[in-house]
């Protein structure tokens, strides 16, 4: 069989600016792609309800560009929603999904523990009858997941194998309130349906991938490498923020753009782990 030709993505929520870390995983995943002479896509992970806006998503393409970057633009997840259903429906037949009306108060004084991702969900509604009538998210019980799958093993490209460990981040939510997906969810079925090959992302998204494992075993998809990269730090350790405007860590691509700095002198110099006064790559 020919080798199979790496496709990576980059997909990015348009709920806020791209800032230099994000420049920084677009660059990534489109070299790493580039190099095998695979595919990079871009896909716009629009479900957030209101925080999504579209006119985001278009700055993102002239940013890309900017850069110097070329991709292949797959579906925005709002139009794949019918897609998650379909899947929720199939993972609800299984039996390993059940409705939860926590709020995220709820969940604090559950005494929930802190986990990857925040607090880790106690299991509160687990076997506990919802009013059908009660606007409730959709949990994986994950231990029942696990006795479907048994154990799981992926592999990151600097990490090596790992052992599957979704239970770290306890029973996520899969559907959520508002939404036929939670991020978990929708990123795993697109990066299947979008034959993304290695999963290139920030270390900040290295405990999902223990789900995302999890989700690719229980619904037969094929399974990628993944390629977590470190995180852009400002000089106090804190990781850039999208909201955050100031400084020349919270500048955002847009506004280095319009400035007029040179968009592929930046992308190269993200390439050689050169950063802005003040930035640097988090130890992880
Ligand atoms: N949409 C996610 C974000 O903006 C990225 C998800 C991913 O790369 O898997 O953080
Ligand atoms: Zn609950």
């Amino acid at each position: 069989m020919p080798p199979t030709k790496i496709v990576t993505r980059f997909a990015p929520s348009p709920n806020g600016p791209l800032h230099l870390g994000h420049a920084f995983s677009a660059v990534m995943a489109h070299d790493l792609a580039r190099a095998n002479g695979g595919r990079f896509l871009l896909r716009i992970e629009d479900i957030d309800g209101p925080r999504s806006r579209a006119e985001l998503a278009d700055e993102f393409r002239r940013d890309l560009a900017w850069l110097g970057l070329e991709w292949d633009e797959v579906p925005a997840q709002s139009t794949r929603l019918d897609s998650y259903r379909a899947v929720s429906g199939r993972l609800s037949q299984m039996g390993i999904l059940y409705p939860c009306t926590c709020t995220r108060k709820d969940i604090e004084e559950a005494g929930a523990r802190p986990g990857p991702e925040g607090l880790v969900y106690p299991g509160t509604c687990k076997g506990r009858r919802v009013d059908p009538a009660q606007r409730a998210a959709l949990r994986l019980d994950v231990p029942a997941a696990l006795e479907l799958t048994g154990p799981l093993t992926w592999e990151d490209a600097g990490a090596g194998v790992q052992q599957a460990d979704p239970l770290a981040l306890g029973d996520v939510v899969l559907v959520r309130k508002d939404l036929p997906a939670s991020y978990h969810l929708a990123a795993t079925l697109d990066d299947a349906a979008d034959g993304v090959t290695l999963v290139t992302r920030g270390a900040d998204l290295f405990a999902a991938s223990h789900v995302h494992r999890l989700l690719q075993a229980l619904l037969d998809l094929p399974v990628p490498r993944w390629h977590h990269h470190g995180l852009l730090v400002e000089a106090d350790g804190r990781k850039l923020a999208k909201r955050r405007g100031s400084g020349e860590g919270g500048m955002g691509l847009t506004e280095r753009r319009l400035r007029g700095d040179d968009g592929r002198e930046l992308a190269d110099a993200l390439r050689r782990y050169q950063f802005p006064a003040g930035i640097s790559l988090a130890a992880s």
